[in-house]
């Protein structure tokens, strides 16, 4: 697989290790889905837009407890886990006409994991030719202005 290349995301991962709060535990508590970005809390997992992506429609999908390793994960929550992958890759083909998708797990901070305290499972969308897209248009502000109407669009479709 040919590595997206982020430029933007360093800064952010910097940024979130100054705070001492666990993000994924603040939105899993949090009653304001729209401040944290969470699009659905189906099948007892929380799906949310990344705020730091890696592409167009990056989702993460989360476990509510504060959990490192897939295996102390109870097997149902495991479940919904792979059902909203399932679920939110079907939507965003729908939504974006992405080509593919890489989905899977960094476990560990060995393994690249940002948050390696708090598993979480990144559904990343990609499209032909977009490493190269990327490279050309890696600014923060992109990306990030697009995120509000991302969720939008996204939300949109749970209603
Ligand atoms: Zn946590």
């Amino acid at each position: 697989m040919e590595r997206l290349y982020a430029p933007w995301r360093s800064l952010y991962v910097k940024k979130d290790k100054e705070s001492d709060e666990c993000p994924f535990c603040v939105a899993a508590a949090s009653s304001d889905d729209a401040a944290h970005l969470v699009l659905s809390r189906a099948g007892g997992v929380l799906t949310m837009l990344n705020r730091f992506p890696y592409n167009t429609g990056h989702l993460l999908i989360i476990p509510p407890s504060h959990v490192a390793d897939l295996e102390v994960i109870p097997s149902e929550v495991r479940a919904g886990m792979m059902e909203a992958a399932a679920t939110w890759s079907t939507v965003l083909k729908k939504q974006f006409n992405c080509h593919g998708f890489n989905i899977g797990f960094n476990l560990g901070a060995v393994a690249g994991g940002s948050i390696p305290g708090h598993i979480h499972m990144h559904v990343v969308p990609r499209w032909q030719g977009d490493t190269n897209f990327l490279a050309t248009i890696g600014e923060t502000k992109l990306i990030s202005s697009d995120l509000a109407d991302i969720y939008k669009q996204l939300l949109a479709t749970t209603k």
